[in-house]
Protein backbone atom coordinates (compact mmCIF):
# COMPACT_ATOMS: atom_id res chain seq x y z
CA UNK A 1 0.00 0.00 0.00
CA UNK A 2 0.97 3.84 -0.44
CA UNK A 3 2.88 5.48 2.44
CA UNK A 4 0.27 7.71 2.69
CA UNK A 5 -2.39 4.79 3.11
CA UNK A 6 -0.37 3.35 5.87
CA UNK A 7 -1.48 4.20 9.19
CA UNK A 8 0.65 3.76 12.42
CA UNK A 9 -0.40 2.51 15.34
CA UNK A 10 -2.95 -0.73 16.34
CA UNK A 11 -5.21 -2.37 13.37
CA UNK A 12 -8.53 -1.59 14.07
CA UNK A 13 -11.43 -3.97 13.16
CA UNK A 14 -15.36 -4.18 13.59
CA UNK A 15 -17.67 -6.70 13.61
CA UNK A 16 -20.54 -5.25 11.64
CA UNK A 17 -23.91 -6.44 10.52
CA UNK A 18 -27.12 -4.35 11.13
CA UNK A 19 -29.33 -7.75 12.14
CA UNK A 20 -29.31 -8.77 15.80
CA UNK A 21 -28.46 -12.09 16.99
CA UNK A 22 -26.35 -12.73 14.08
CA UNK A 23 -22.82 -13.50 16.56
CA UNK A 24 -21.12 -10.07 16.48
CA UNK A 25 -20.82 -9.83 19.96
CA UNK A 26 -19.85 -13.65 20.62
CA UNK A 27 -17.67 -13.59 17.42
CA UNK A 28 -15.71 -10.26 19.30
CA UNK A 29 -15.24 -11.58 22.32
CA UNK A 30 -13.76 -14.37 21.51
CA UNK A 31 -11.96 -13.28 18.51
CA UNK A 32 -9.74 -10.93 21.02
CA UNK A 33 -9.66 -13.79 23.34
CA UNK A 34 -8.04 -15.71 21.12
CA UNK A 35 -5.90 -12.66 19.38
CA UNK A 36 -5.04 -12.50 23.39
CA UNK A 37 -4.04 -15.98 23.92
CA UNK A 38 -1.68 -15.28 20.73
CA UNK A 39 0.13 -12.70 22.41
CA UNK A 40 -1.12 -9.92 21.05
CA UNK A 41 -2.39 -6.91 22.52
CA UNK A 42 -6.18 -6.22 22.42
CA UNK A 43 -8.52 -3.57 22.89
CA UNK A 44 -11.82 -4.17 22.80
CA UNK A 45 -14.80 -1.60 22.01
CA UNK A 46 -18.22 -2.00 23.37
CA UNK A 47 -20.34 0.09 20.90
CA UNK A 48 -24.01 -1.19 21.42
CA UNK A 49 -25.82 0.50 24.23
CA UNK A 50 -27.12 -3.26 25.12
CA UNK A 51 -23.47 -3.78 26.52
CA UNK A 52 -23.78 -7.35 25.98
CA UNK A 53 -19.56 -7.79 25.57
CA UNK A 54 -19.14 -5.97 28.91
CA UNK A 55 -21.67 -8.20 30.56
CA UNK A 56 -19.87 -10.98 28.43
CA UNK A 57 -16.41 -10.32 30.18
CA UNK A 58 -18.13 -9.48 33.24
CA UNK A 59 -17.68 -6.00 33.67
CA UNK A 60 -19.94 -5.15 36.74
CA UNK A 61 -22.21 -2.23 35.96
CA UNK A 62 -20.74 0.13 38.40
CA UNK A 63 -17.90 -0.26 36.55
CA UNK A 64 -18.94 1.34 33.41
CA UNK A 65 -19.27 5.00 34.42
CA UNK A 66 -16.51 5.52 31.61
CA UNK A 67 -18.04 4.41 28.73
CA UNK A 68 -17.70 4.73 24.95
CA UNK A 69 -20.49 7.51 25.22
CA UNK A 70 -18.19 9.98 27.07
CA UNK A 71 -15.00 9.14 24.92
CA UNK A 72 -17.36 9.25 21.69
CA UNK A 73 -19.44 12.62 23.18
CA UNK A 74 -18.49 14.11 26.38
CA UNK A 75 -14.94 13.88 24.78
CA UNK A 76 -13.35 11.95 27.39
CA UNK A 77 -9.90 11.04 26.81
CA UNK A 78 -10.19 6.74 25.37
CA UNK A 79 -7.53 5.74 28.03
CA UNK A 80 -9.20 6.62 30.85
CA UNK A 81 -12.35 4.69 30.03
CA UNK A 82 -10.14 1.58 29.32
CA UNK A 83 -10.64 -1.17 31.96
CA UNK A 84 -9.38 -4.22 32.28
CA UNK A 85 -10.52 -8.09 31.36
CA UNK A 86 -10.06 -11.11 33.27
CA UNK A 87 -8.18 -11.89 30.10
CA UNK A 88 -4.15 -11.72 30.27
CA UNK A 89 -3.58 -8.86 26.83
CA UNK A 90 -7.06 -7.70 26.43
CA UNK A 91 -8.94 -4.44 27.66
CA UNK A 92 -12.33 -2.90 27.01
CA UNK A 93 -13.95 0.40 26.58
CA UNK A 94 -17.25 -0.77 27.89
CA UNK A 95 -20.98 0.71 26.64
CA UNK A 96 -23.48 2.09 29.29
CA UNK A 97 -27.28 2.71 28.66
CA UNK A 98 -26.05 6.17 27.91
CA UNK A 99 -24.65 5.80 24.42
CA UNK A 100 -28.55 4.63 23.66
CA UNK A 101 -29.21 8.70 23.40
CA UNK A 102 -25.65 8.72 20.94
CA UNK A 103 -27.54 7.89 17.80
CA UNK A 104 -29.75 11.03 18.23
CA UNK A 105 -27.04 13.53 19.86
CA UNK A 106 -24.42 12.64 17.17
CA UNK A 107 -26.52 14.27 14.88
CA UNK A 108 -25.86 17.78 16.12
CA UNK A 109 -22.27 16.99 16.40
CA UNK A 110 -19.39 19.07 14.16
CA UNK A 111 -17.61 15.69 12.61
CA UNK A 112 -20.39 13.56 13.61
CA UNK A 113 -18.84 10.35 11.25
CA UNK A 114 -15.01 11.23 12.78
CA UNK A 115 -15.76 11.38 16.24
CA UNK A 116 -14.65 7.88 17.16
CA UNK A 117 -11.36 8.22 14.65
CA UNK A 118 -10.83 11.19 16.64
CA UNK A 119 -10.68 9.49 19.55
CA UNK A 120 -8.95 6.76 18.93
CA UNK A 121 -6.18 8.83 17.34
CA UNK A 122 -5.12 9.59 21.14
CA UNK A 123 -4.94 5.75 22.11
CA UNK A 124 -1.62 4.79 23.11
CA UNK A 125 -0.13 2.30 20.46
CA UNK A 126 0.47 -0.23 22.81
CA UNK A 127 -2.01 -2.25 20.99
CA UNK A 128 -1.86 -4.82 18.27
CA UNK A 129 -6.13 -4.83 18.14
CA UNK A 130 -8.30 -3.28 18.53
CA UNK A 131 -12.18 -4.97 17.97
CA UNK A 132 -15.49 -3.22 17.98
CA UNK A 133 -18.91 -4.48 18.78
CA UNK A 134 -20.99 -2.85 16.73
CA UNK A 135 -25.11 -2.29 17.41
CA UNK A 136 -27.64 -4.25 15.20
CA UNK A 137 -27.74 -1.09 12.65
CA UNK A 138 -26.19 1.02 10.32
CA UNK A 139 -26.47 3.88 11.88
CA UNK A 140 -24.61 6.98 13.05
CA UNK A 141 -22.42 4.64 15.83
CA UNK A 142 -21.59 2.62 12.98
CA UNK A 143 -20.99 4.52 10.58
CA UNK A 144 -18.16 6.01 13.30
CA UNK A 145 -16.56 2.71 13.93
CA UNK A 146 -16.79 2.53 9.95
CA UNK A 147 -15.27 5.83 9.27
CA UNK A 148 -12.30 4.57 12.46
CA UNK A 149 -11.70 1.08 10.95
CA UNK A 150 -8.73 -0.51 8.78
CA UNK A 151 -11.18 -3.58 8.33
CA UNK A 152 -14.75 -5.00 8.89
CA UNK A 153 -15.30 -8.62 9.77
CA UNK A 154 -18.90 -9.47 8.84
CA UNK A 155 -20.43 -12.74 10.78
CA UNK A 156 -23.63 -14.23 8.72
CA UNK A 157 -25.88 -16.40 10.52
CA UNK A 158 -26.27 -19.53 8.85
CA UNK A 159 -30.52 -19.51 8.37
CA UNK A 160 -32.60 -18.41 5.43
CA UNK A 161 -32.40 -14.71 5.47
CA UNK A 162 -28.45 -14.65 5.45
CA UNK A 163 -27.89 -12.91 2.14
CA UNK A 164 -31.02 -10.79 3.50
CA UNK A 165 -29.77 -7.41 4.20
CA UNK A 166 -25.90 -8.60 2.93
CA UNK A 167 -26.21 -5.64 0.03
CA UNK A 168 -27.18 -3.33 1.73
CA UNK A 169 -24.09 -3.78 4.07
CA UNK A 170 -21.58 -3.90 1.63
CA UNK A 171 -22.93 -1.03 -0.13
CA UNK A 172 -22.76 1.08 2.67
CA UNK A 173 -18.91 -0.17 3.53
CA UNK A 174 -18.19 0.96 -0.61
CA UNK A 175 -19.42 4.11 -0.07
CA UNK A 176 -17.87 4.49 3.34
CA UNK A 177 -14.29 3.79 1.35
CA UNK A 178 -15.26 5.84 -1.39
CA UNK A 179 -16.30 9.01 0.79
CA UNK A 180 -15.50 8.62 4.49
CA UNK A 181 -11.93 5.93 4.69
CA UNK A 182 -10.25 4.93 1.85
CA UNK A 183 -8.26 2.51 3.80
CA UNK A 184 -11.59 0.53 5.09
CA UNK A 185 -11.40 -2.97 3.81
CA UNK A 186 -13.36 -6.30 4.53
CA UNK A 187 -11.95 -8.18 6.36
CA UNK A 188 -14.05 -11.70 5.90
CA UNK A 189 -16.95 -13.11 6.41
CA UNK A 190 -17.74 -15.83 9.28
CA UNK A 191 -20.35 -17.90 9.29
CA UNK A 192 -21.83 -18.38 12.83
CA UNK A 193 -24.22 -21.13 14.59
CA UNK A 194 -24.12 -23.63 11.83
CA UNK A 195 -25.92 -26.68 12.50
CA UNK A 196 -24.70 -29.43 10.86
CA UNK A 197 -27.61 -31.85 11.68
CA UNK A 198 -29.59 -28.97 9.18
CA UNK A 199 -29.72 -29.57 5.52
CA UNK A 200 -30.46 -25.24 5.22
CA UNK A 201 -27.14 -24.35 7.37
CA UNK A 202 -25.52 -26.37 4.77
CA UNK A 203 -27.27 -24.62 1.66
CA UNK A 204 -26.97 -21.20 2.80
CA UNK A 205 -23.46 -21.99 3.68
CA UNK A 206 -23.14 -22.86 -0.26
CA UNK A 207 -24.98 -20.08 -0.99
CA UNK A 208 -22.38 -17.58 0.48
CA UNK A 209 -19.73 -18.79 -0.87
CA UNK A 210 -21.09 -18.83 -3.94
CA UNK A 211 -21.55 -15.17 -3.83
CA UNK A 212 -18.80 -13.46 -2.04
CA UNK A 213 -16.34 -16.37 -2.59
CA UNK A 214 -12.99 -15.93 -1.10
CA UNK A 215 -14.20 -13.27 1.57
CA UNK A 216 -16.10 -16.03 3.54
CA UNK A 217 -13.61 -17.75 5.97
CA UNK A 218 -12.94 -21.22 6.00
CA UNK A 219 -13.43 -21.69 9.39
CA UNK A 220 -16.94 -22.08 10.31
CA UNK A 221 -18.08 -21.40 13.74
CA UNK A 222 -20.89 -24.31 15.07
CA UNK A 223 -24.17 -23.99 16.51
CA UNK A 224 -22.96 -25.17 20.27
CA UNK A 225 -24.55 -24.38 23.52
CA UNK A 226 -21.70 -24.41 25.70
CA UNK A 227 -21.03 -20.67 23.53
CA UNK A 228 -24.73 -19.71 24.35
CA UNK A 229 -23.73 -20.78 28.63
CA UNK A 230 -20.84 -18.49 28.27
CA UNK A 231 -21.96 -15.23 28.67
CA UNK A 232 -23.88 -15.74 31.68
CA UNK A 233 -20.71 -16.44 33.55
CA UNK A 234 -19.27 -13.56 32.54
CA UNK A 235 -16.84 -15.19 30.64
CA UNK A 236 -15.31 -15.98 26.50
CA UNK A 237 -16.34 -19.12 25.65
CA UNK A 238 -12.71 -19.92 24.91
CA UNK A 239 -12.04 -19.52 28.70
CA UNK A 240 -15.57 -21.32 30.11
CA UNK A 241 -14.86 -24.32 27.52
CA UNK A 242 -11.76 -24.70 26.03
CA UNK A 243 -12.01 -27.86 24.83
CA UNK A 244 -15.73 -27.18 23.16
CA UNK A 245 -16.29 -26.75 19.46
CA UNK A 246 -17.13 -23.39 19.44
CA UNK A 247 -14.53 -22.08 21.13
CA UNK A 248 -11.81 -24.29 19.16
CA UNK A 249 -13.55 -22.87 15.94
CA UNK A 250 -13.11 -19.05 17.33
CA UNK A 251 -9.78 -20.02 17.86
CA UNK A 252 -8.98 -20.99 14.17
CA UNK A 253 -10.90 -18.12 13.05
CA UNK A 254 -8.60 -15.96 14.79
CA UNK A 255 -5.40 -17.73 13.41
CA UNK A 256 -7.65 -17.09 10.10
CA UNK A 257 -8.23 -13.34 10.27
CA UNK A 258 -4.03 -12.99 11.53
CA UNK A 259 -3.07 -14.54 8.50
CA UNK A 260 -5.47 -12.09 6.58
CA UNK A 261 -4.11 -9.45 8.52
CA UNK A 262 -0.36 -10.03 7.40
CA UNK A 263 -1.53 -10.05 3.52
CA UNK A 264 -4.00 -6.64 3.93
CA UNK A 265 -1.36 -4.53 6.19
CA UNK A 266 1.52 -5.29 3.94
P1 LIG B 1 -25.24 -10.13 18.12
O1 LIG B 1 -24.15 -9.47 18.87
O2 LIG B 1 -25.05 -10.12 16.63
O3 LIG B 1 -26.60 -9.62 18.50
P2 LIG B 1 -24.66 -12.42 19.80
O4 LIG B 1 -23.22 -12.71 19.64
O5 LIG B 1 -25.07 -11.68 21.03
O6 LIG B 1 -25.23 -11.69 18.50
O7 LIG B 1 -25.43 -13.80 19.70
C1 LIG B 1 -26.85 -13.86 19.86
C2 LIG B 1 -27.21 -15.01 20.80
O8 LIG B 1 -26.84 -16.25 20.21
C3 LIG B 1 -26.50 -14.94 22.13
O9 LIG B 1 -27.36 -15.42 23.13
C4 LIG B 1 -25.32 -15.87 21.95
O10 LIG B 1 -24.90 -16.44 23.17
C5 LIG B 1 -25.90 -16.92 21.03
N1 LIG B 1 -24.89 -17.48 20.13
C6 LIG B 1 -24.00 -16.80 19.35
N2 LIG B 1 -23.26 -17.65 18.63
C7 LIG B 1 -23.68 -18.90 18.95
C8 LIG B 1 -23.30 -20.23 18.53
N3 LIG B 1 -22.32 -20.41 17.63
N4 LIG B 1 -23.93 -21.28 19.09
C9 LIG B 1 -24.93 -21.08 19.99
N5 LIG B 1 -25.33 -19.89 20.43
C10 LIG B 1 -24.72 -18.80 19.92
MG1 LIG C 1 -24.23 -7.79 20.13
Amino acid sequence: APAAMVRQGPRIISVVNQKGGVGKTTTTINLGTALAACGKSVLLIDLDPQGNASTGLGIPRTAREQDIYAVICDGLDIGAAVAPTVIPGMSIVPSSVNLSGAEIELVNFERREYRMQDALAGLADSYDYVLVDCPPSLGLLTLNALVASDAVLVPLQCEFYALEGLSHLLNTIKRVKKNLNPRLEIQGVVLTMFDRRNNLSEAVAADVRGHLGDKVYSTVIPRNVRISEAPSHGKPVIVYDMRCPGAQAYIHLASEVMKRERSLAA
